[in-house]
């Protein structure tokens, strides 16, 4: 079991947090609160993994903070075993409706907390390690589209109240039939797997993204930079990629290139504006026509509006 697990232990009675302290201490990173106000605000700061939380609390009982976690999208997904000594199954019923995951009575049996608490973590690690899977393109390891998607929305909305641009770089590899009609696609798949590692440690800051959009094409999202910047790191990861070769059967050193399509805009409104996608989309078709390897960005203006000064090329190869 992953021994960085936190684990939020809310009680009022001193003698119970010690009880449990003492219980779960070596095993999990436990933080203390002795009342409702404390565990939200704990919660909230240090996301445990999970929250053992007492009901019988003077003010903000147990289930009146349950609540809360539950309202707050930050919050909302951590686990909660409700530890007290209520042990009508009403009081039960009550808690897991809630949304509790389990429900744990007093005077503790050691034994019975310390597996109820570890099988929680244990299906939190699961969890998380499929939602990873999910996220993450099989053949390169970098995150696909679907978590593209995500975090577009989420970089969207927080530049839209920054008030800052959002960047986005569409990316195609050149003439990548060749490699898996010369080399076969073992051949084929090492080059997408060495352009996904040489853009993702082209990335500067811990807001850029970089994703397996499908096929042979990459996106790259580059939020909170000015336009100026977004180019720049186009134009050095473009430079990266054209620096390596790839290996291939009988010795061969095989350069490998890629055309950029950039746009940039500032958000204007909440959902995410997908003529960003296709400014930049149009801008790498550009790129391919004007001659491939090379970066394009799209002229339209920073406040968002399209502009379609590029007639689509016949192909993109
Ligand atoms: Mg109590």
């Amino acid at each position: 079991m992953n021994p960085a697990f936190t684990v939020l232990i809310v009680d009022d009675e001193k003698h119970n947090r010690s009880l449990l302290t003492e219980l779960l201490g070596e095993d999990y990173r436990l933080i203390l609160a002795k009342n409702g106000e404390q565990a939200l605000e704990r919660a909230r700061e240090h996301r445990p993994d999970l929250i053992l939380l007492d009901v019988l609390m003077p003010g903000m009982d147990g289930h009146a903070v349950l609540r809360q976690l539950k309202h707050d999208d930050t919050t909302r997904d951590i686990p909660v075993i409700f530890i007290t000594a209520l042990d009508s199954t009403i009081d039960e019923e009550k808690g897991l409706e809630l949304g509790a995951v389990d429900y744990i009575t007093k005077p503790f049996h050691p034994p019975i907390v310390r597996v109820r608490v570890r099988n929680h973590l244990q299906s939190v690690h699961q969890r998380r390690l499929l939602e990873q899977l999910a996220m993450l393109d099989s053949l390169t390891g970098i995150p696909n589209r679907r978590r593209f998607n995500e975090v577009f929305e989420l970089e969207w909305r927080r530049c839209l109240r920054n008030r800052d641009a959002v960047s986005l770089l569409v990316i195609d590899i050149d003439h990548f039939k060749r490699f898996n009609d010369d080399f076969g696609h073992t051949e084929g798949d090492e080059v997408l797997r060495r352009i996904a590692g040489t853009l993702q440690r082209a990335l500067r800051r811990p807001a850029d993204f970089v994703c397996r959009y499908g096929g042979e094409e990459f996106v790259i999202l580059l939020p909170g930079i000015p336009m100026e910047g977004a180019l720049a790191l186009a134009e050095s990861a473009r430079c990266d990629v054209e620096a390596q070769r790839v290996p291939a059967p009988g010795g061969m050193q095989l350069p490998v290139t890629v055309s950029m399509g950039g746009a940039t805009c500032l958000p204007q409104r909440a959902e995410p504006d997908h003529a960003l996608f296709a400014r930049a989309d149009a801008a790498l078709y550009a790129a391919k026509r004007g001659g491939r390897n090379r970066v394009v960005w799209s002229p339209a203006s920073a406040a968002g509006e399209a502009a379609a000064p590029f007639a689509a090329a016949a192909g993109r190869d």
